[in-house]
C-alpha cells in the first residue's frame, strides 16, 4: 500500500476526500487543479528552498542527544524544528502556501489559529511577501494567547475574534471557511495542519516533508544509513508528524510512533486522543476519525498543549492508524510535563508542550541499545513557560 499519496479523489484508504458546501467547490477545485503543477515546478522550488534556507533557517540540526541516550539506553536523535524562525515547524507550511497563493494570483490570505502559532507563522510570511492577512481566532483563545495576538498584530495581520460555539479553534475554522466562500477569487485559505478537504492534507504534508527529507540526508552523513529504526512525532491535526513520517511511510523497516494527547486520561472525558476515542466522521471538509457523540456532535477536546487540543486527526494519520502502519500512543498532560522538565534539565532544551508528548514516548516504550530513534522536536517552549512554571514540582 502507498501510505504517502492520496488517490485522485484525495483518499488515504477510507479517509480524506472533500466534503464541502457547493459554494466552496470553485476554490477547492482551482487549488486541486493547479497545486501539484505549481509546487513541483522548478521556479517554485527554487524560491521555496531559498527562503527555507535563508529566512526560515533550514536545514534544522539533527542533534544526537547523548545524555538522553545514556539514560534510555538507546540512540536518540532530536530533529530540531524548534530552531526554525518563529520557533516551530508551522512556518514550513505557511511559507509554502503563501508562495502558492501568490502564484495563483491571490493577494488576500486568511487563516485560523488556536494557540496562535499558525497565526503567527502566517502573519510572518504574509509580512514578508506583502500579502493582506486576516486571522480568525476564537474569543476564548484570544484571551488565553495574548502574546501571540500581539505578535500577529505587530506583523500587520488583522485578528478577527470568533464568538460562535465554544469560541475556540474549530469555530475559527468554520468562520475562515465562511470567509473563503464569500471571497473566492481574491483569497487563499492557509490551513495550518494536515487536515481539511483534499488537496490540503497532501499539500501540507508535502510542504512539511522537508523534515524527513533532511533526516534521511543527515542520518546518512552521521551513521551511514538513511533510515532510522524509529521515527516519533506528536500529532494534533498531524502536520509535523506527516512531514516527519513522509519519506519513511513506504519503508517497512522504519517503525513509526505517533504521540497523541491523552489530556487527563483516556477515561477522564478530558482528552484529545482521537484514534482511541474517535470514530469515522466528517470534520472540516474531510472524512476522518473524529471525537463525536452518538448524534455526531463534536466532543470538546482537552490537552494541556493548545496545539494538540483538536477533536480530529488528518486522513493521512487515520489511515496509518487503521492499517496499523503506525503505533499510536496516548500521553497524558502529566507525562508530557515530566518529559519537558527532563529534557530541559538533561539537554538544555526547553521543548514546546506539544513536542513533550513525543519525547514522553521514551518512558513508555523500551528500545534496544543500538536502535536509532529520531524524535521530532516540533517547537520551542518559550510560549509554554507560564504553564511550566505553574507545574514546577514535576
Ligand atoms: C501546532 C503545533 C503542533 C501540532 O500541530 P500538528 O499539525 O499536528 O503538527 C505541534 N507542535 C507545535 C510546536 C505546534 O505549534
Amino acid at each position: 500500500m502507498d501510505f504517502k499519496n492520496p488517490d485522485k479523489y484525495g483518499y488515504y484508504g477510507d479517509f480524506g476526500g472533500a466534503f464541502i458546501p457547493e459554494m466552496l467547490h470553485p476554490n477547492v477545485e482551482e487549488l486541486e487543479n493547479k497545486y501539484l503543477e505549481i509546487i513541483e515546478s522548478k521556479e517554485f522550488n527554487k524560491e521555496f528552498n531559498q527562503l527555507l534556507k535563508d529566512y526560515v533557517g533550514r536545514e534544522t540540526p539533527l542533534y544526537f542527544a547523548e545524555n538522553l541516550s545514556k539514560k534510555y539506553q538507546t540512540q536518540i536523535y532530536l530533529k530540531r524544528e524548534d530552531l526554525n524562525h518563529t520557533g516551530a515547524h508551522k512556518i514550513n507550511n505557511a511559507l509554502g502556501q503563501a508562495l502558492l497563493a501568490k502564484k495563483l494570483g491571490k493577494n488576500r490570505i486568511i487563516a485560523e489559529t488556536g494557540a496562535g502559532q499558525h497565526g503567527v507563522a502566517t502573519a510572518t510570511v504574509t509580512a514578508l511577501l506583502g500579502l493582506e492577512c486576516i486571522v480568525y481566532m476564537g474569543e476564548t483563545d484570544i484571551k488565553r494567547q495574548a502574546l501571540n495576538v500581539a505578535r500577529m498584530k505587530m506583523l500587520g495581520a488583522e485578528v478577527r475574534a470568533v464568538t460562535s460555539g465554544s469560541k475556540t479553534l474549530k469555530d475559527a475554522v468554520n468562520e475562515a471557511l465562511r470567509d473563503w466562500i464569500n471571497n473566492p477569487t481574491s483569497t487563499h485559505y492557509i490551513i495550518g495542519s494536515a487536515v481539511g478537504p483534499h488537496p490540503f492534507p497532501d499539500m501540507v504534508a508535502r510542504f512539511q516533508s522537508v523534515i524527513s527529507q533532511e533526516i534521511k540526508l543527515q542520518l546518512k552523513a552521521k551513521i551511514g544509513r538513511e533510515n532510522p529504526d524509529y521515527i516519533i512525532a506528536c500529532v494534533g491535526g498531524g502536520s509535523n508528524a506527516a512531514g516527519s513520517f513522509y519519506h519513511f511511510v513506504n519503508e517497512p523497516n522504519v517503525k513509526i510512533i505517533a504521540a497523541e494527547a491523552a489530556g487527563l486520561g483516556l477515561e477522564s472525558g478530558k482528552s484529545a486522543a482521537t484514534t482511541q476515542l474517535g470514530s469515522l466522521g466528517i470534520l472540516h471538509g474531510s472524512q476522518s476519525l473524529v471525537m463525536q457523540d452518538n448524534d455526531g456532535q463534536v466532543i470538546e477536546p482537552h490537552s494541556i498543549s493548545a496545539g494538540l487540543d483538536y477533536p480530529g486527526i488528518g486522513p493521512f494519520h487515520a489511515n496509518l492508524f487503521k492499517q496499523k502502519r503506525a503505533e499510536f500512543l496516548s500521553i497524558t498532560d502529566e507525562e508530557a510535563l515530566k518529559s519537558a522538565f527532563e529534557i530541559t534539565q538533561m539537554e538544555g532544551i526547553i521543548p514546546a508542550l506539544e513536542s513533550s508528548h513525543a519525547l514522553a514516548v521514551l518512558s513508555k516504550k523500551k528500545f534496544k541499545k543500538d536502535d536509532v530513534v529520531v524524535i521530532t522536536l516540533s517547537g520551542r517552549g518559550d510560549k509554554d513557560i507560564e504553564i511550566y512554571s505553574k507545574n514546577r514540582d514535576f
